[in-house]
């Protein structure tokens, strides 16, 4: 089976049918009091993701595995270089191309041309599973190229690229979700995974706490740059952008249109910068 039929005809009906499990599940168990009317950011969530995923499909997918067909055969790349055994081969590529979304997202806040696309992603006021679909198509636009460069450094065969995708898209749809874990059990995750608590800290107000748990699948990079905030209780958060906080102001036009505008800073309607101090939680706030 080629790669991309493993992403048409396993990948799409297993990220679909995780997308409506988690669906049921924050609407059955709901972590944080959802403030917004709930059709209008779903109908906003899944018109915005249309353009994104089309160029997922023909763009982000098929040219990254075109180069990592390329790279296989001509032996370009750190995991064609080392020799490893087949399942050490598979722990690293994961693990390598989840560190390089670790750096991509956060390039995505730290680099102004990229935060004006990633800020449509953040301006959503509650923040659930269809949060998980909410990207500016500029933003996929952008990822080819990354994607492309993080294949040929490291080597990654495409049916591996295939792979390490779909745990990556199952990883973003779980941590955006505002499904209530049990606390005991979400911590235990904690130490491995991103969970909603950690990935909701992420979508504050307050930026010292949007520039935080920058991680998708693992939670060890942000341990590791010491960017791992887990402080925050979850009724304590306001999910969003601080300077983007009239939904009517949100329309699906607007929000397409928005990396082309004058960026605001990041400040209230008031002119107020949302802060609070720092907790000191060695674990995750319930
Ligand atoms: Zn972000």
């Amino acid at each position: 089976m080629r790669p991309i039929s493993v992403f048409d005809f396993v990948g799409k009906p297993l990220l679909t049918g995780i997308f409506v499990a988690l669906l049921l599940l924050q609407w059955r168990f709901p972590l944080r009091r959802q403030h917004f009317r709930l059709l209008r950011r779903l109908v906003r969530n899944f018109v915005l993701a249309l353009p994104s995923n089309a160029i997922l499909r023909w763009a982000m997918l098929p040219i990254p595995l075109m180069l990592a067909a390329w790279a296989e055969t001509q032996s370009i790349g750190l995991l064609h270089w080392i020799p490893l055994p087949d399942w050490a081969g598979i722990v690293a590529s994961v693990l390598l191309m989840d560190y390089a979304y670790w750096w991509w997202h956060w390039a995505n806040h730290m680099i102004p041309l990229f935060w004006r696309f990633h800020n449509v992603h953040h301006t959503d006021l509650d923040m659930d599973v269809s949060t998980a679909i909410r990207f500016h198509f500029g933003e996929m636009f952008f990822s080819v190229g990354f994607l492309c460069l993080a294949v040929v450094l490291f080597g990654i065969s495409p049916m591996m690229l295939i792979i390490f995708f779909l745990c990556f898209e199952a990883a973003t749809l779980f941590h955006h979700s505002n499904w209530r874990l049990p606390i005991k059990l979400e911590r235990l995750l904690n130490y491995v995974f991103v969970t909603p608590r950690m990935h909701g800290i992420h979508h504050s107000i307050v930026q010292r706490e949007t520039n935080s748990n920058w991680g998708t699948m693992f939670c060890w990079w942000d341990k590791l740059h010491g960017t791992l905030r887990r402080d925050i209780p979850q009724d304590e958060l306001t999910i969003g952008v601080a300077a983007y906080r009239d939904e009517n102001e949100l329309t699906i036009g607007r929000l397409l249109a928005l990396p082309f505008g004058k960026q605001r800073q990041w400040k209230l309607p008031n002119g107020e910068k949302p802060d609070r101090p720092p907790k000191s939680a060695r674990n995750l706030a319930e």
